[in-house]
């Protein structure tokens, strides 16, 4: 077993060429891949090169040249880019074009990071394999025919096809660590309210977060550290600091979760991963976890309900597509929606309003917002006794394209393993650990403390010196 043992195509980084010659070489794999992959619905080629053009200046007259300088990075669609289309995959928000930034976005700007393209995902940030997309379907670069993993697939493919060195996605119940760990990357769920959703298109609120997709732990923590950090147009984001990360001695006492029914290369994997470790003098304990079947119906319910109110906004009147054959008012919206929302989204926005009814509120949505304080108390209690808890990412390795479509429970209990850290909020980092016989990546995540993530860098720097 090697870490990140899966081939990925690389791109020049500062340092080896120029920034100019970075952003050509972005540019010559996107214009030979894209078409088949489908990850990048726009690509800022002028805009990319003028940056590039202005950094090489810097660097050549000796000035000091910010912290990100020429690193390149795409942004899922569902996070604003001024002047730029944003669509959240979704014909209702077609041609639609950002007036502001998102927070994240003038940070990674001001930083010098490069932004690339658009990425393709799932309609609205709901899926897991990207395959709910208004724009068709992502591959998989790594395995021709098998899906990226989603909602950040477009993201996640970006990166491991050589785009760039860094994606953004967003994570609402495992869309950054479920593609990352499909595509053998790293990927970081942040701790809620770490990181600021002001210009991320709602899913669910109270589970969205930005975060970084990438191949090397280096450029994710350094774009994790400019993105993160209180911002004062999201309430919800935290005013701790954000401390930056230096090495440590790595976390000594681990929680194992190990659940029935995962694909017998996951078991092999995680199995080999646990034994290394315990001889490598980790203090690495299996623990009985008694929630796994409420993980899904709690998520769902709950997510659902959010996401039938915040896409109550896309009435065809104040942006986004307008049905032209309305006559009424309430035929406008009924149209402008039926016409521009795709099936998932529809039957999201349906379950949603229905576990919100009267008669049904209580049965569900109460039920399930109990469920959620059990699991972030047991979860407390947990990293009260180890510093790290480790799961799967997924349950399986990559799946074939069409393989779920006919069955969405099928595709939502491929989040199994992920919802967890969006239901207590607690920050969780995928770890690229292998691949199948047949080359499929295998992924594991780190869960720690609110606002540990640098335990959590520390414990994968560690299990890349360890050789998983
Ligand atoms: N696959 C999950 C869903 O469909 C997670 C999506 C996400 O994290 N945005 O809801």
């Amino acid at each position: 077993m090697s870490s990140a043992a899966v081939t990925k195509a690389t791109l020049p980084r500062p340092g080896q060429a120029s920034y100019g010659e970075i952003v050509h070489a972005a540019l010559a794999r996107i214009a030979a891949e894209n078409a088949r992959l489908n990850a990048l619905l726009d690509v800022y080629a002028e805009e990319a090169l003028a940056q590039a053009e202005a950094l090489d200046k810097q660097a050549a007259a000796g000035q000091p040249l910010p912290r990100l300088a020429g690193l390149l990075y795409v942004h899922k669609d569902n996070i604003a880019v001024a002047g730029h289309r944003l669509s959240a995959a979704s014909r209702i928000l077609e041609g639609f074009v950002s007036p502001y930034d998102a927070t994240v976005i003038e940070r990674l700007k001001a930083a010098g990071a490069i932004c690339i393209g658009r990425a393709n995902c799932d309609e609205f940030a709901m899926g897991s394999s990207n395959e709910n997309s208004a724009y068709g379907p992502v591959q998989n670069p790594l395995a021709e025919g098998y899906v990226p993993g989603g909602s950040s697939g477009g993201s996640a493919a970006a990166v491991a096809a050589g785009f760039c060195h860094v994606a953004l996605g967003s994570d609402t119940g495992g869309s950054i660590r479920q593609p990352a760990a499909f595509c053998g990357l790293y990927g970081l769920k942040p701790t809620y309210g770490r990181v600021s959703r002001y210009g991320l298109i709602a899913y669910a609120s109270s589970f969205d977060q930005i975060g970084p997709i990438a191949a090397s732990l280096d450029d994710l923590i350094a774009f994790y550290e400019v993105m993160a950090g209180w911002d004062s147009r999201d309430a919800t984001t935290a005013a701790y600091p954000v401390k930056p990360y230096t090495s440590q001695e790595p976390p000594k006492r681990w929680a194992w979760l190990q659940p029935v029914g995962l694909h017998p290369a996951v078991e092999a994997h995680m199995q080999a991963i646990y034994e290394i470790l315990q001889k490598k003098g980790f203090v690495v304990e299996k623990v009985d976890f008694p929630y796994w079947e409420y993980l899904i119906p709690a998520y769902y319910i709950l997510t659902t309900a959010e996401a039938s109110s915040n896409l109550a906004r896309y009435d065809g009147v104040r942006y986004g597509h307008r049905s032209a054959q309305a006559h009424t008012l309430e035929e406008l919206y009924a149209r402008s929606r039926r016409e521009g929302f795709g099936p998932e989204v529809k039957r999201r926005i349906l379950l949603g309003t229905f576990v919100l009814s009267a008669g049904y509120y209580d049965a569900y949505y109460t039920q399930a917002q109990k469920v959620r304080r059990i699991l972030y108390d047991f979860t407390e209690s947990l990293l009260g006794q180890y510093a790290i808890i480790a799961l799967p990412t997924s349950a399986t390795p990559p799946f074939r394209l069409g393989e779920k479509t006919q069955d969405p429970i099928q595709m939502y209990l491929s989040d199994l393993l992920t919802v967890y850290a969006n239901l207590t909020g607690h920050p969780a980092l995928q770890v690229p650990v292998g691949q199948t016989a047949e080359g499929l990546p295998i992924g594991l995540q780190l869960m720690g403390p609110l606002y540990e993530e640098n335990r959590l860098f520390t414990a994968a720097y560690a299990m890349a010196a360890l050789g998983v």
